[in-house]
């Protein structure tokens, strides 16, 4: 009997992974074809100066209108677009994209000129050889100052890479984009070699953040995360600051920047540019 029941049991596990995979590769499929047609774009959050109360910039963030199953968010498709080989095309699209983006907001409000557009490169997209050109010919059709741009690759995608990586990020560097360590914490060689690298900011991840809620540990680790970057002489974002008291915290270690709810969720073109004309501010509409 129990025999039969693990039997059964091996035959619903299998047809769950069958559906599991046809759904993956469905998936797969579909996106190719998205890429052909309108249904990928960006949002844009804001990035938010803790010490002047002003936005400073936005991060880019892939959004997917799949004809039948709606609003699709990168965590669905990212990780199956770096399995596939997709991501070289669709990262190099979001690129495109978003200097274009940031090239026409220069082009008509004033106060873009100060602001940064971030650019989210992935694990596999930073191994790519022509990376580098490619974000440079980029600033170059579109005529955009590399001081406007700045990419963010987590802190695992350059360790497992690490000589190519200080190579890729001097490159950066000596054309001026600016570099900034995403999801920092997350990845198993927090704060070792960091110094060879050649970047700019920091971002600690969310979950660093949002945990400061739950003891003064946690608060003590984000202090530490704060010091370790000033001293390697990078500035730093808290990504998920949806609270007050986050922010209070974040002021008090010299937290230079926010992102997250309490300022704003990622916005819409639209409403972007609703904000550079004074139409809204952050958290109105
Ligand atoms: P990330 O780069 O760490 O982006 C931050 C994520 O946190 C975004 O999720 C953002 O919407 C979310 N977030 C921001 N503020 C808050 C908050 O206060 N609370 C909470 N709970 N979440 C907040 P999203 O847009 O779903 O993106 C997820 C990840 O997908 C990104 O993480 C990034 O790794 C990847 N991604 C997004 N767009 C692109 C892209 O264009 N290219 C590549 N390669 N990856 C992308
Ligand atoms: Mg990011
Ligand atoms: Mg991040
Ligand atoms: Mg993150």
């Amino acid at each position: 009997q129990a025999k039969e029941a693990g039997r059964d049991r091996i035959k619903v596990f299998n047809k769950r992974m069958l559906d599991q995979a046809v759904k993956a590769m469905q998936l797969e499929s579909d996106l190719r074809a998205a890429m052909a047609s309108d249904e990928l774009f960006l949002d844009y959050q804001p990035i938010y100066s803790i010490e002047n109360n002003e936005t400073v910039g936005f991060e880019a963030l892939i959004r997917w209108n799949h004809p039948r199953r709606g609003l699709v968010m990168p965590g669905e498709f990212i990780p199956m677009a770096e399995e596939s080989g997709l991501i070289f095309e669709l990262g190099s699209w979001v690129i495109t994209e978003a200097c274009r983006q940031m090239k026409s907001w220069l082009d008509r409000y004033d106060n873009a000129s100060k602001m940064m557009m971030s650019i989210n490169i992935s694990g596999r997209q930073f191994s790519q050889p022509t990376l580098v050109d490619n974000i440079l010919s980029n600033l170059m059709d579109f005529d955009l100052p590399p001081h406007n741009i700045k990419v963010e690759i987590t802190e695992t995608a350059i360790m497992e890479r690490a000589q190519q990586a200080v190579e890729m990020l001097q490159r950066l560097k000596t054309a001026g984009v600016l570099v900034s360590i995403d999801d920092f914490g997350t990845g198993y060689s927090s704060m070792s070699n960091l110094q060879e690298f050649p970047l700019d900011q920091l971002k600690i991840d969310l979950s660093f953040v949002r945990k400061m809620r739950d003891s003064v540990e946690n608060v003590e680790i984000v202090k530490a995360i704060v010091n370790l970057a000033h001293n390697l002489g990078l500035n730093v974002v808290a990504e998920g600051v949806e609270y007050m008291e986050q922010q209070e915290l974040l002021k008090d270690m010299g937290c230079e920047f926010g992102q997250g709810y309490l300022y704003s969720r990622p916005m819409s073109v639209e409403n972007v540019e609703a904000l550079f004309k004074g139409d809204i501010v952050l958290g109105d509409y």
